[in-house]
């Protein structure tokens, strides 16, 4: 039996370096690092000085009660003041907040001081909604600019927000509202999905059909389709126009709750991470200052996630706005009317910070790169990757047909819990490599451990932990306290577990494997998912690849692999020739020990509303199972699709 904890099995090779320009100007150098490792609340504290905070912290951090953290003890401040309000007192009224751009091509555009205004508007409807400080309003909106209103309407009077993804089931809604006894509900009557109206009401009205708690569902008209009403609904239109637009925001706690929000469910079951005010907003803004080297005056800054995410909660609100940045917001899907709709936005807003995801950028490799080639996509400076691990051939196509080869990729890696980025290259400074997460970022302690806890030493694989709390750490899991503490510090005494596997390579840089239940153990060698996918996904035919281990006689687990091939691979990939050199490939790039059992060519792949891979119902498929819970796919019927493939599936060897 092999020693080792996770095979490192990818050599990548390739480096790029800091744009001169972008590194000579860059809002943080490599000193940083030292400066934060010799002094790491200190570090933070200079950080949360970046916020107006309403009365100073006394202690940087009680850590007296672990896992239990807080941060900037005793301090105050309101978190919607600081995204919004100081803006305006500085006398950027005018900048713009948002760009918006609807599906269908209408816009909006909110400066500052328009943002200060609906905000203001809000608070006072809910306020006249008897929502008060402490009470849980729930938000199920499409992304129009009353999202980010409610959400910072919710935290200026001390409400505790609950997004939860407009594309979620009655029954995901209920169950997160019923979790965090929501007293309102924020809707709209439905929203714009690939030219078409999506009703939103209806769902909840089904979910709240059997919530108690909820006194009031406030409703955004958005598409004017027709919608019930019931006693319980308001129209935005109705109450939140009129009131005023003055309201004065009272500080609150640095530990006041901010928000919940469940994980996206990749795993099972989600779980509700409560984030707090003080601590998370210095960190969310520092990390958006830091690893997007903002410049608040010039740079127009893109997140395509979905506000429903914790993406959207930290990079297009909160960071975002307490930076005085200026964002574009879109609301439908990439191919609505055309394929290369994103890259018009782009063009029409000469965006120059460009956010998105591994799963969006491996559709775009599978559509084509004459789509983003027919658009000017020059006004990009930095173009960033966060959700997955990105393959370092996707991470090499997203350089260099969207950044044209000039703008550096950074590779965030983050979760729901952290609430913040943790692990990241810094554009002016790291020398990136394609695939690589690469370090810590500054103030954050952050390690690859073996299963005894043991650091790795450099070209080892394991756990990844981190080893000092962090200012936008989860607080724990709402409502349940034991399973914070059993979930995230039970694993190695002392240390945040993510979850994840990752190695360090020669250099001591981190590389992100996937997450560690997904993890091979293959005639003893514990192979990652991820490394046997980039190697699918280096072929020049494979747009995405999941990979997933079965059960096998002779190798204790066989590597099982589902791919789906690039729009120009060519009439001749579902074939045994194919599949054949595909393994060859694998075998090739990797060694023999990663060579997949079975490769099925399949249409589509199973993933999560937010665009992940479910691995676990692919080994469900490889195991002719029958599935487990598949109410967080995007779409189920994929798993009918391939299941269909099954039966062609052989192994060869
Ligand atoms: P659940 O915890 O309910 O299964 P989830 O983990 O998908 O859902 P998120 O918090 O949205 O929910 O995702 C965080 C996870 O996404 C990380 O733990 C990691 O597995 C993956 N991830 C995010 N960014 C990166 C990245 N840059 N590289 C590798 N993996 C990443
Ligand atoms: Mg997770």
């Amino acid at each position: 039996m092999s020693q080792e904890t996770l095979s490192n099995l990818l050599q990548e090779n390739r480096r790029f370096a800091p744009p001169p320009e972008l590194a000579a100007s860059a809002n943080v150098t490599a000193q940083t690092y030292e400066e934060a490792a010799a002094d790491r609340l200190g570090f933070w504290e200079r950080q949360a000085e970046r916020l107006t905070w309403a009365k100073p912290w006394n202690e940087v951090l009680d850590w007296s009660n672990p896992p239990f953290a807080k941060w900037f003890v005793g301090g105050e401040l309101n978190v919607a003041y600081n995204c919004v309000d100081r803006h305006v007192e500085a006398g950027l009224g005018d900048r713009v907040a948002y760009h918006w751009e609807g599906e269908p091509g209408d816009t909006r555009t909110l400066t500052y001081a328009d943002l200060q205004r609906e905000v203001a508007k809000a608070a006072n409807a809910l306020l006249e909604l008897g929502v008060r400080k402490g009470d849980r309003v729930a938000i199920y909106l499409p992304m129009i600019p009353e999202l980010p209103i409610s959400m910072l309407a919710c935290a200026r009077i001390g409400a505790t927000h609950s997004v939860v993804f407009a594309g979620f089931s009655a029954e995901a809604l209920r169950t997160r509202i019923a979790d965090a006894q929501a007293k309102v509900v924020i809707t709209a009557d439905g929203q714009n999905r690939r030219g078409k109206h999506a009703a939103l009401k209806p769902t909840v009205d089904d979910a709240v059909a059997s919530t108690p708690d909820v006194e009031h569902v406030l409703v955004v008209r958005r598409t004017g389709q027709e919608v019930a009403h019931h006693e319980r609904d308001v129209w935005w239109h109705d109450l939140v126009e009129r009131q005023s637009t003055e309201h004065t925001a009272e500080p609150h706690d640095a530990e006041h709750p901010l928000y919940i929000l469940y994980t996206s469910g990749t795993t099972g079951k989600p779980k509700g991470i409560l984030h707090t005010s003080g601590g998370y907003l210095t960190q969310v803004a520092y990390t958006h200052h830091a690893v997007f080297d903002l410049k608040p005056e010039t740079d127009v800054y893109w997140c395509s996630a979905d506000i429903g995410w914790v993406t959207g909660h930290s990079y297009i609100v909160y960071g975002p706005l307490a930076n005085g940045a200026t964002s574009v917001i879109y609301e439908g899907t990439p191919d609505t009317p055309h394929q290369g709709r994103w890259w018009e936005i782009i063009e029409k807003y000469k965006v120059t910070l460009f956010y998105t995801a591994p799963t969006a950028i491996r559709t775009f490799m599978k559509w084509g790169e004459e789509i983003p080639a027919r658009h000017d996509l020059s006004s990009l400076r930095l173009i960033g990757s966060v959700g997955e691990p990105i393959n370092p051939e996707a991470y090499v196509w997203y350089r260099e047909r969207i950044g044209a080869g000039r703008c550096p990729v950074v590779d965030t890696w983050w979760q729901t819990e952290t609430g913040g980025i943790m692990v990241s290259p810094l554009p002016g400074v790291t020398e990136g490599k394609p695939g690589a997460a690469m370090r810590p970022l500054p103030g954050i302690v952050a390690d690859v451990v073996d299963d005894q806890g043991q650091s790795v030493p450099n070209g080892g694989g394991g756990f990844l932990v981190v080893k000092e709390p962090w200012p936008s750490m989860l607080r724990t899991i709402w409502g349940d306290d034991e399973r914070y503490v059993k979930t995230y510090w039970s694993r190695f005494e002392g240390m945040y577990f993510a979850g994840d596997g990752a190695k360090k390579d020669d250099d001591g840089d981190f590389w992100l494997l996937g997450r560690v239940d997904d993890v091979m153990l293959v005639s003893g060698h514990n192979i990652s998912t991820t490394e046997v996918e980039s190697a699918l996904v280096s072929h020049p035919k494979v747009a995405e690849a999941a990979v997933t281990g079965a059960t096998d006689p002779v190798t204790g687990q066989a590597i099982v692999a589902f791919v789906i091939p690039r729009g120009n691979a060519g009439a001749d990939v579902d074939g045994e020739e194919f599949v054949a050199e595909l393994r060859d490939h694998v075998a090739k790039t990797l060694g023999p020990i990663a060579k997949p059992r079975q490769i099925m060519v399949v249409p589509e792949l199973p993933k999560t509303r937010s665009g992940k891979i479910m691995r676990r119902l692919l080994r469900d498929v490889a195991e002719n199972r029958s599935l487990g819970d598949v109410t967080t796919l995007t779409d189920s019927s994929v798993m009918d699709l391939i299941s269909t493939k099954l039966p062609s599936a052989k192994s060869e060897d």
